[in-house]
C-alpha cells in the first residue's frame, strides 16, 4: 500500500442549504480527502490550521490513522469559507472566503514525507500546491483539485502547476470556465492538452466524466439520492475515495484501474452528502461501502441481452 500525500485546505465552514444552516462546521477539501482516502490507504497532510482548530477535530484524522505531522498550528484563526446551495444543489455559491492562517503558509515537508508515491494537490492556492509537489522527490503519481476562485484570481500559476499532474478532477462548471468549452465532454478533451493524461469532470447528480488521452470516456451516473442534505465536500470525498483506490493498488495506475476508483469515489461522495460537513463521512466504514457499492450495481448495469436489438 503506498503513502498518499496531500496538501489542502483544513477549514471550518458555515453552509446554508435548503435544509438548514450550519455555522462554523468543520470541512475543508484536506478533511474529506483525509477522512475518504484513510478508509483504503495511508494518507499523509499537510496543512495549516489556527488556534481555534478543535483537539476533537485532529482526532478525527488521527482515529483514522492519518499522519499529522506536516500539519502546522499557527497564531491566527483557521481557513472559513462561507457559501449557500440553492435548486438542484449541483453548484455551491460562495459568499465569503477567508484565508486567514494560509495567507502566511509556507509549506516545508517533514523528511518522511518527500519520498510519498502518490501526491493529491486538493483545493488551495496553485502557488501553495507548486510549493509542495516541489518538495517531493520522485512521486509517481500526481492528482489536482482546483475551484473558481482560483481559475479566476491565479489562472497563470493553475497553468503552471495543470502541466505538472497526472490527474485533474475538477468541476464540470470550473471545468468550462477554465477551457471556455462549452460542455464537460469538450472541457474535458481541452484540459488534457494542458498537461494532465487524465480528467475527471465532477458533475453532482449526473455524475462523472473521466477522460483519458489515450484510452478515450468512461461515465457513469452518481448515486440515485433521494435526498441531499449538504453538498459540500462530495469533489474532495470523490477524489478521497479514487486516490485511496489508487493507491492501495500500489502500480502505476491504468486507466481501468482509473474507472474502479473512480466508482469508489462516487460511492464514498454519496454518504458525505447525506449530513452538513464531514458528519455522515466520518461514520463510514468497509461494511457500509461494500453495501452501497451492492445497491449502486443494481442502478448502474444490466446484461448485454436484456435489451434485444
Ligand atoms: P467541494 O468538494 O468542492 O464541495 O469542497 C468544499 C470544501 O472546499 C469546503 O469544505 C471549503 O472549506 C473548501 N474551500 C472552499 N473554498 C476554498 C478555497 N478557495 N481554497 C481552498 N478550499 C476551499
Amino acid at each position: 500500500m503506498s503513502q498518499i500525500l496531500v496538501v489542502g485546505s483544513l477549514a471550518y465552514d458555515s453552509i446554508e442549504t435548503p435544509s438548514g444552516k450550519s455555522p462554523k462546521t468543520l470541512g475543508g477539501s484536506a478533511n474529506y480527502f483525509s477522512l475518504a482516502a484513510s478508509l483504503l490507504s495511508k494518507v499523509r497532510v499537510v496543512g495549516v490550521v489556527g488556534e481555534d482548530y478543535a483537539d476533537e477535530d485532529y482526532q478525527l484524522l488521527e482515529k483514522r490513522n492519518v499522519d499529522l505531522s506536516g500539519l502546522e498550528k499557527v497564531k491566527g484563526k483557521t481557513f472559513h469559507w462561507e457559501g449557500f446551495y440553492e435548486g438542484s444543489l449541483n453548484e455551491a455559491k460562495t459568499l465569503k472566503t477567508d484565508l486567514n492562517v494560509f495567507e502566511h503558509f509556507n509549506p516545508k515537508l517533514p523528511e518522511a514525507f518527500k519520498d510519498s508515491q502518490f501526491v493529491f494537490l486538493a483545493n488551495i492556492a496553485p502557488e501553495l500546491q507548486l510549493q509542495v509537489l516541489s518538495q517531493v522527490k520522485n512521486p509517481k503519481f500526481v492528482g489536482m483539485d482546483t475551484m473558481n476562485f482560483w481559475i479566476s484570481s491565479k489562472k497563470s500559476i493553475l497553468m503552471d502547476v495543470l502541466k505538472k499532474v497526472n490527474v485533474i478532477l475538477i468541476n464540470e462548471g470550473e471545468s468550462q470556465m477554465l477551457t471556455g468549452a462549452a460542455n464537460a465532454i469538450s472541457a474535458a478533451i481541452a484540459i488534457s492538452k494542458l498537461g494532465p493524461e487524465a480528467v475527471v469532470v465532477k458533475r453532482g447528480e449526473y455524475g462523472f466524466i473521466l477522460y483519458h488521452r489515450e484510452h478515450g470516456f468512461f461515465a457513469l451516473p452518481a448515486m440515485t439520492m433521494p435526498e441531499v442534505i449538504d453538498p459540500t465536500g462530495a469533489g474532495d470525498t470523490f477524489a478521497g475515495g479514487f486516490f485511496g483506490t489508487l493507491a492501495g493498488m500500489d502500480r502505476r495506475p491504468s486507466f481501468e484501474d482509473m474507472k474502479k476508483a473512480c466508482v469508489v469515489g462516487t460511492l464514498l461522495a454519496s454518504f458525505t452528502i447525506q449530513d452538513f460537513g464531514v458528519k455522515s463521512l466520518a461514520k463510514v466504514n468497509m461494511s457500509a461501502l461494500k453495501s452501497r457499492r451492492d445497491e449502486y450495481k443494481k442502478t448502474v448495469s444490466f446484461e448485454k441481452d436484456f435489451v434485444e436489438i
